[in-house]
């Protein structure tokens, strides 16, 4: 063959495996691919490493991808991408699941499956040492600031309050330090971290004002199969003690430094 048969054929065997993969996307045989999406900009559940536990990912959430592919003879890989685009993504059958710290609210179970909770979070207020900030109600008057698409910026919406969205987490507390906003409201386990990470922080908590979070991982609707196959691995890890040595792997980690 010449060599441009040989690549137009290569081409046209990739387009055609790949079409194959999409046809085949609800399934999960063992041996297949379990692509995960994810939005790597959560530590400690994820963030993008030099050598992360699924190629450059690393973080709980991660850890538990690979150990639910592994349990089921699959290879788990990784979909980045903006938190907002995740559950359109899953109903395209881009990826065949969301995990990414995503709490499961009952205007995503109109359109997506979760599975058995796997950690739970509260949001949090992250403020200035010397603020003011003692209850979510005295947030009223401050410039807030969330993270778009995430269930805190749900909650200062709910509350009525005026905010500003940021694409990202970093973004949003970056704001905080150099003092262009007074309070950041995010989850908790991810508060710790940039409260870590950055001199002059504190957390502000307010459990009246802000409702527990199921993290759950989240599955095309009616892709039971799928589905059952997460849920006993989860059990198992929750039963086991994995995620929870996670937990504490990753806080550590991340906020060491
Ligand atoms: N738990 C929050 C949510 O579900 C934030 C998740 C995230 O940023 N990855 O909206």
């Amino acid at each position: 063959m010449k060599k441009a048969t040989k690549v137009l054929t290569l081409a046209l065997a990739m387009v055609m495996l790949a079409g194959v993969l999409t046809a085949c996307g609800g399934g999960s045989k063992s041996g297949d691919t379990l692509t995960f999406g994810t939005n790597a900009e959560f530590p400690p559940f994820e963030f993008v490493t030099s050598s992360g536990v699924i190629g450059e990912y690393d973080g709980i959430d991660m850890a538990i991808a690979k150990k639910i592919a592994d349990e089921n003879g699959m290879t788990a890989a990784i979909e980045n991408m903006e938190f907002d685009s995740l559950l359109i993504a899953l109903q395209n059958g881009q990826i065949d699941a969301v995990i990414a710290g995503m709490t499961a609210t009952d205007e995503r179970r109109e359109t997506v499956d979760f599975s058995t909770t796997y950690y739970t979070a509260t949001q949090v207020m992250i403020v200035k040492e010397d603020s003011d900030i003692a209850k979510a109600t005295d947030m009223a008057d401050k410039k807030i600031c969330v993270v778009q698409g995430y269930t805190g910026e749900v909650c200062v919406q709910e509350m009525g309050y005026t905010y500003e969205a940021f694409k990202k987490g970093t973004e949003a507390v970056l704001e905080l330090v150099n003092g262009k906003c007074d309070v950041v409201v995010i989850d908790s386990a991810t508060a710790q971290k940039y409260v870590g990470d950055n001199e002059g922080l504190k957390i502000v908590e307010d459990a009246s004002a802000f409702e527990s979070e199921e993290y759950a991982i989240a599955v095309r609707k009616g892709n039971t199969e799928l589905l059952d196959k997460i849920n006993s691995s989860i059990e198992k890890m929750l039963s086991d003690g994995t995620i929870n040595e996670l937990a504490v792997k990753y806080t550590e980690e991340t906020t060491a430094e």
